[in-house]
This record gives structure tokens, C-alpha cells and sequence, in this order.
């Protein structure tokens, strides 16, 4: 269930709530058994924010009630670990529900769908989007997945480029197909890991070492969900800095 639960207001409450983290954990070990590597590396960035969060439950225990000062330094650990789990367990279930995914494809007008879909997301955004799409080119694809799949690029967009630097999304037809780019002007992606930033949980170092949160797997779902739509995707350097993604999808 996707039901959110009650949020922790007590140490102990947490050391529960850490707990079921790692009943379910266990949940996702039997049912994904056939893909051992997943629930290998899935078990694996599960158990670090966990392990942060029980190391900080013990400090609160131990030194808590005489050094309030431990109290505010572990409540924000708590608070970013816990967000990192919660964004971890969110992530994995989209990967799980998408595999089951019946898909609806139908043929889309892109210019209305984008408008559509920037209009609530521009007012939370400090970067400007800036869309280049012909009124009438449409495209065969599951809506749902169109929009998870631009929304996951403007993400990372967002995420990685300096707020002053405005985001491109440029629609084109290209022989059957259409193209839709995603472009910014953030640090790009060194060409060694170009293949790699699709694999699950992977993050360029410089991505991991920072203050960007981020799973590792958001690309990972916009590969799955391309290709359950039949198309591709591919990523270039932007000129003159920066990256652009491009999904190819069938007219
Ligand atoms: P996340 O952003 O949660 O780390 P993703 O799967 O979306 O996971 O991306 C994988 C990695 O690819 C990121 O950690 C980052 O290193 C790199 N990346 C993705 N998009 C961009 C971008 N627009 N600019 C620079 N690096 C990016």
C-alpha cells in the first residue's frame, strides 16, 4: 500500500518504524528472488540510510536526555536518512508496479500534454523550461509513461544545473519517429559513463559526494519505461556545457 504511515515523533517510534523498514526489506527479498542482483544492491542501499538511522537512534539513547545539543544534530539525520528511505521505497515500487505495467498507447498531440504537464511543475521550478515543440506533432505512447518519463528528465535537469541556467525541451519529427530533447546547462556526464547513469542505483561520483540527493534510479525507470513504449534513449553534451537527454518514440 502506498498509504502514508503516521510519521515518528519518538525515538522509539523510529527504532519501530526502522524495524519494519527491515521487515520489508525482507518483503522485497522473497518477491523479487529471481532478480538476486537487484535485491542485492536494492538490500544494500536500503540498509546504509537504515544503519545512519539506528547508529543516531543509539546516540539519542545513550546521550539524549543530558546533551540536548546531540538532539538537533540527530534529528537532522534522522530527517534526511529517513527522506533518503522513503525516496529509495518509493522508487522501488514504481521499478516493481512498472513491470506489470499494461500499457494504454495512443497517438498524442506532445504541444498540448507539455503545457499541461509544466504548468503546476514552472511554479515550483527556479529554472525557466523553455519548450520548442510544433503545434501538431504527435506521438504513439502511453501517456502515463510520456509524462513520468519527461518529469524524471526535468527533474534531473533541475537538479544538477544552476539555477540561472534555463532548461530546453525540444520536440521534432525525425523520419518515423519523434524525437524529445531534454537539454540543460549543468556539469554533463563524463562520456565513460554515458551507458553507465542508466544502470540501476549508479551515480556519477560528483553526484554521490554531494549535497544532491538523489537514488540512483530514476534513469533507470525512464529506460524501462522507453522501452515498454518502443522507443530509445540516448544522451549527448549540450553546447557549450551540459547534457541533453533525447527520447526517440514512434510517430
Ligand atoms: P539520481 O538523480 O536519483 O541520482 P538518476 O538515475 O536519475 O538518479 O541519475 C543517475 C546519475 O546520472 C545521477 O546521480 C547523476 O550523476 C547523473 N545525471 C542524471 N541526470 C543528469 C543531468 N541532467 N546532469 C548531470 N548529471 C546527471
Amino acid at each position: 500500500s502506498t498509504t502514508p504511515l503516521p510519521v515518528p515523533t519518538t525515538p522509539l517510534e523510529v527504532q519501530q518504524l526502522a524495524k519494519s523498514f527491515n521487515q520489508l526489506l525482507s518483503a522485497l527479498n522473497q518477491e523479487l528472488i529471481h532478480e538476486q542482483q537487484f535485491v542485492s544492491d536494492a538490500s544494500h542501499e536500503l540498509r546504509t540510510p537504515l544503519t545512519v538511522i539506528r547508529g543516531y537512534i543509539s546516540l539519542l539513547k545513550r546521550r539524549g536526555a543530558e546533551h540536548p545539543e546531540v538532539l538537533s544534530e540527530a534529528i537532522d539525520f534522522l530527517d534526511s536518512e529517513s527522506n533518503r528511505l522513503q525516496q529509495l521505497v518509493e522508487s522501488l515500487l514504481t521499478i516493481t508496479r512498472n513491470e506489470r505495467l499494461t500499457l494504454s498507447p495512443q497517438r498524442l498531440e506532445l504541444a498540448p500534454v507539455l503545457t499541461q504537464l509544466l504548468k503546476p511543475y514552472q511554479e515550483q521550478m527556479t529554472q525557466k523550461v523553455q519548450v520548442d515543440c510544433p503545434p501538431t506533432l504527435s506521438v504513439l505512447v502511453d501517456e502515463n509513461s510520456l509524462k513520468q518519463m519527461i518529469l524524471a528528465l526535468l527533474d534531473n535537469a533541475a537538479k544538477y544545473s544552476p539555477t540561472n541556467q534555463p532548461i530546453k525541451i525540444t520536440c521534432k519529427p525525425q523520419d518515423d519517429n519523434v524525437t524529445i530533447a531534454v537539454s540543460d546547462q549543468g556539469p554533463g556526464i563524463p562520456n565513460n559513463q554515458k551507458n553507465l547513469i542508466f544502470d540501476r542505483f549508479y551515480r556519477v561520483d560528483t553526484a554521490r559526494s554531494s549535497q544532491i540527493p538523489g537514488t540512483g534510479l530514476g534513469l533507470s525507470i525512464v529506460s524501462q519505461l522507453v522501452s515498454l513504449n518502443h522507443g530509445s534513449i540516448s544522451i549527448t553534451d549540450n553546447d557549450p556545457r551540459g547534457s541533453v537527454f533525447t527520447l526517440t518514440l514512434p510517430k
